[in-house]
């Protein structure tokens, strides 16, 4: 059957950014509407899924059922977008803590010294974040969304060199395949994206991938949180290193509720079944989640979920690229989901994206990819520099990763006692810095005196 084609909207000057399409209505898709909303005339996110309740779960992100930390970057790139979205969640029940006085760190063998930063950290449920972002954005006046759509594809002029929009079907409809045109495609369907195949048929290579196996496995429970519970830390991570492949992570969300994520690499999944999800808990290198969950009121069953794999994209070295089209967010790179950067790499993409929009249309793709690829290096680094700590997980590493790793165990430990030593630590894990920037002689210096004190203390 020939597809149908759906008009475009209505346009009003000759700009030549009259509609942008956005496939995937997640984080990724979200913000890049954002962007997208300053420069076109109309932008249309086209989302597989129906759109749930605030705060409720839908079918196309299972990940948001386990814990979705988001980092100070990105809650400031969110604030960009959206001023006033902190507040409006914190009036939702959210939470809003210091980023270093709030949290309980345990990082290969050492409790991080908790201070007051002034930097605040927002805890609140991935679907609630993604059901508030929705509404400011669904509140601008050129952009519309369309649920239980699904792209099949995309549509692009006789000769391949510019995508013209894309074949969706759009269920409440029927099953008909319409095409809708657009002058900017962004693909934001994530992890799973077709984008690659649609760039084959279209002629053109795909881009070379770098993926750096860890087999982690998760299960996640939610349970109640009462006050003063977890010595007033709004968030825990319990980490060590090899050959411990355990860890877990315990965030607040609103409404009184802790996400509790237990997680394993290589493997060593943790149980599903109550009691084996608390012993695992109990298994962790220290006991602060085990002692909260413990007691605590479940107010779910344990769910798992799987992450095979970091997986890169290196868009930025094609050499041939259709106009018209733009992978974004998971799409381009997602990352070992404990270093919690997805979503906040997402909001600093779509800030990327603003700016290379803020020029006129002329090598886009490569403007953006090469920001892009720029921005990613730093959380790409952290995450396969950490996974790759572990001696089966298969990837490059430079002759001197023993030495940095072994350099960084003694940061930990001195980040027990020096502010300026978590200071520096929190600001490469919330992408602020390059993870160079600890090997500063600055920061070489106050590592040296924190381990010629004394021998790291078992609590905070
Ligand atoms: C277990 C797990 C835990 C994580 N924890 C964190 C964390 O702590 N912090 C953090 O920042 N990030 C975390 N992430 C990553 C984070 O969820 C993603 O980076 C973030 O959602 C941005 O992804 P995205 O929007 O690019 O893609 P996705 O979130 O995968 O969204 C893709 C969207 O596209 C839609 N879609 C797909 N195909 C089509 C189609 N053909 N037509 C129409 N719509 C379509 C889907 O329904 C979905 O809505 C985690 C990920 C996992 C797997």
């Amino acid at each position: 059957m020939q597809p149908s084609t759906l008009s475009t909207p209505t346009l009003h000057q000759d700009t030549g950014r009259h509609h942008a399409l956005v496939i995937g209505a997640s984080i990724g898709g979200l913000l890049a509407a954002r962007a997208l909303a300053d420069h076109y005339q109309q932008v249309t996110v086209l989302e597989r899924d129906i759109f749930p309740a605030a705060g409720e779960h839908r079918k196309g992100v299972p990940q948001a059922r386990h814990a979705h930390a988001l980092l100070p970057s990105g809650r400031e790139a969110l604030e960009a977008f959206f001023p006033g979205l902190s507040e409006e969640l914190v009036a939702q029940r959210a939470v809003l803590g210091d980023s270093m006085q709030n949290v309980v760190r345990f990082i290969s063998g050492s409790y991080h010294r908790r201070f007051r930063s002034g930097t605040q950290t927002l805890y609140v449920s991935r679907p609630r974040l993604e059901a508030q972002i929705r509404l400011r954005l669904l509140a601008l006046p050129n952009v519309q969304a369309i649920e239980n759509c699904n792209v099949l594809g995309v549509t692009a002029t006789p000769d391949n060199s510019q995508v013209t929009g894309v074949r969706l079907v759009r269920r409440s409809v029927g099953d008909t395949e319409e095409v809708m045109q657009a002058d900017l495609v962004v693909d934001a369907s994530g992890r799973g994206s077709h984008g690659q195949d649609w760039l084959q048929a279209l002629g053109y290579a795909i881009p070379e991938a770098e993926q750096v196996k860890i087999d982690i496995g998760y299960a996640s429970r939610v349970y109640e949180r009462t006050a003063g519970e977890a010595q007033d830390a709004y968030s825990l991570l319990i980490t060590t290193g090899p050959p411990n492949r355990r860890l877990g992570v315990m965030l607040a969300m609103e409404d009184n509720r802790w996400q509790v994520t237990l997680a394993g690499y290589l493997g060593d999944h943790p149980p599903t079944d109550p009691a084996g999800f608390l012993a695992f808990a109990k298994t962790l290198p220290t006991l602060d989640i085990y002692n909260v969950i413990r007691d605590a009121k479940p107010l779910s069953e344990p769910l798992p979920a799987k992450y095979p794999a970091s997986t890169r994209h290196y868009y930025e070295r094609l050499t041939r690229f259709p106009t018209g089209y733009l992978p974004f967010g998971d799409a381009i790179c997602s990352f070992n989901p404990i270093y919690g950067q997805g979503m906040s790499v997402a909001a600093l993409e779509a800030m990327v994206l603003r700016q290379c929009l803020a020029q006129e249309d002329q090598a886009l793709a490569s403007r953006f990819f090469a920001a892009v690829g720029h921005l990613l290096d730093i959380p790409w680094t952290i995450a396969v520099g950490n996974d790759l700590r572990f001696p089966e997980v298969v990837g490059k590493r430079s002759p001197v990763k023993p030495l940095i790793d072994w350099y960084l165990v003694k940061l930990h430990r001195a980040a027990q006692h020096d502010p300026a030593v978590v200071q520096a630590f929190g600001k490469v894990a919330s992408l602020r810095a390059s993870p160079k920037t600890l090997l500063h002689p600055r920061v070489a210096w106050r590592v040296l005196l924190g381990n010629l004190r004394s021998p790291a203390r078992p609590r905070p």
